[in-house]
């Protein structure tokens, strides 16, 4: 496979969807919340009801500029909606209202890291637009169901250049994306809910050729999962393809998670012609610096500064501090832990990105569900910090914590973990082990060092692993001589 694919190379452009987390639509009062009985949150303009007037949500405008200041781009002070025409049975405008030759954004970037690498991607624009109803095909035989609750949800598109080069590549920049929109708080990021979803446009083209291929692209993926399946999915069959003497036409393609093939929709002499022009009922959108600058005032601390200075004032290494920095809650809940507990950074990076997040993943929780509390956690640290308990048997505390409300100490009391630092009983153990075990001592005298971790083992085994280890080594060296 690897080496068949050896002299092509493929480019790949991704075009997001984000909802914008606004309460109301973007040309109407109605609301946007996920879930409703079908039809019940659909008004008159969304509906698209003769004599009604759509009015702009300054709101998912805000959304919009916030993002732009976010990846650098151009904010524009002048930009225009534009009806895109198509006759489609969820959509009963007959158009949908998006941005077209003015969009509201544009030229940016976001840096994505691969394979230890850092690559900036340039993003072309952004622009606003309304989402279409939806389409429901079962429970209905023979017949589609028609909900319109999602008709005029304010929607960004943000159409990255055509600079990502492999599945790996596009997977990085849509999980960064998803980062980006959930800190600062435009998207709830939600991707079974379709909040956060992609089509992704692929080509293949011979190694150091400087010309495109032909591109097809994949509509609605929302899973990063499958944005990395179909990507590949589609290049291989790309590559076959032209192997094979054919040739890639441009067009649209659907995929099949279920079977992981893409299927063609339609091809680009089916494509609609979108007949785009400027919305007569709405008026272009001027941004001024004004505004600007008050939204730039409220842009919270962006994941890639946060991630440096996570590194500089913690003295945490890239991995943990990209980790640590990946969602706000997860960083919020690493500085509240340095904060509660007075302990060591790197202790609290540990326990979150080890036992933490590993139980969270297990159980399918939200670090904002977690069971244990920064509170909490900070509790067993304290207790692993001031030596009461070693941490192995903090793993075992922290079992008990996350079943149930108990605090670190409550369980260390009621179980008796305390740590035995009574060197009086520590030392009578290790007499008794050396005397039992005449061989293994002749082994380590003779220089077979790595006997000693045997006597270590039976010693804290014998102690139901609550000596403090240090002492239990120290002793022991002083008594194997
Ligand atoms: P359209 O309006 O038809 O969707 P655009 O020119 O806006 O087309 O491009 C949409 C997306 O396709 C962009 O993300 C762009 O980077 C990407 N793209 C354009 N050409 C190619 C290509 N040859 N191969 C892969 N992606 C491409
Ligand atoms: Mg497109």
């Amino acid at each position: 496979m690897e080496n068949y694919q050896e002299n092509w190379e493929s480019v790949i452009g991704l075009e997001i969807h984000a909802q914008l987390a606004t309460q109301s639509k973007i040309f109407s009062g109605a609301s946007t919340a996920y879930g409703a009985e079908p039809n019940t949150q659909a008004c008159a303009v969304d509906l698209g009801l003769p004599g009604v007037l759509p009015v702009l949500n300054e709101q998912a405008v805000s959304f919009a500029v916030k993002f732009g200041l976010a990846i650098d781009a151009e904010i524009a002070p002048y930009s225009v909606f534009a009806r895109k025409n198509y006759f489609y049975p969820d959509l009963p405008k007959g158009y949908q209202i998006s941005q077209f030759e003015l969009p509201i954004v544009g030229n940016g970037h976001l840096d994505i890291d691969v394979d230890g690498e850092t690559k900036r991607i340039g993003i072309t624009r952004a622009h606003l637009e309304e989402d279409a109803g939806k389409s429901l095909h079962e429970s209905f035989h023979g017949m589609s169901g028609i909900d319109l609750n999602r008709a005029g949800t304010p929607l960004l598109e943000i159409v990255s250049e055509p600079e990502l080069r492999s599945a790996k590549e596009a997977v990085a920049y849509m999980r960064k994306m998803h980062e980006l929109v959930r800190y600062l708080g435009i998207c709830d990021g939600n991707m079974q809910e379709g909040s956060f979803r992609c089509d992704a446009n692929v080509s293949v083209r011979p190694k150091g050729q400087q010309e495109f291929g032909t591109r097809a692209e994949i509509k609605n993926i929302n899973s990063f999962k499958f944005v990395e399946k179909a990507i590949n999915h589609e290049i291989e069959r790309q590559i076959e393809l032209i192997e094979s003497g054919g040739k890639v036409v441009q067009e649209t393609r659907l995929y099949d998670a279920n079977k992981d093939e893409t299927r063609s929709m339609r091809s680009k002499e089916e494509a609609n012609d979108y007949r785009y022009f400027p919305d007569p009922d709405l008026l272009p959108v001027e941004i001024t610096e004004i505004f600007k600058a008050q939204i730039k005032a409220q842009l919270p601390e962006l994941p890639a500064a946060k991630k440096q200075r996570f590194t500089e004032q913690y003295g945490l290494d890239c991995e943990s501090a990209g980790i640590l920095t990946s969602s706000r809650q997860l960083s919020d809940y690493f500085e509240s832990l340095v904060k509660e507990s007075l302990c060591e950074a790197k202790l609290c990076a540990n326990w979150i990105t080890g036992d933490l997040l590993a139980s969270l993943n297990k159980t399918d929780l939200d670090i904002a569900d977690s069971p244990v509390s920064y509170q909490r956690l900070a509790g067993l640290l304290i207790r692993i910090n001031d030596q009461t308990i070693s941490g192995k048997i903090a793993k075992q505390v922290f079992e008990l914590m996350w079943q149930s409300n108990s605090t670190a100490d409550e369980i260390i009391d009621e179980k008796g973990l305390k740590q035995i630092t009574d060197t009086g009983a520590i030392e009578a153990i290790i007499d008794r082990i050396i005397a039992e075990n005449p061989g293994q001592v002749e082994q380590y005298l003779s220089g077979k060092d790595k006997v000693f971790g045997f006597f270590v083992g039976q010693v804290m085994k014998e102690m139901q692993g609550k000596a403090n280890p240090a002492e239990v080594n120290k002793m022991l060296k002083a008594k194997l001589k």
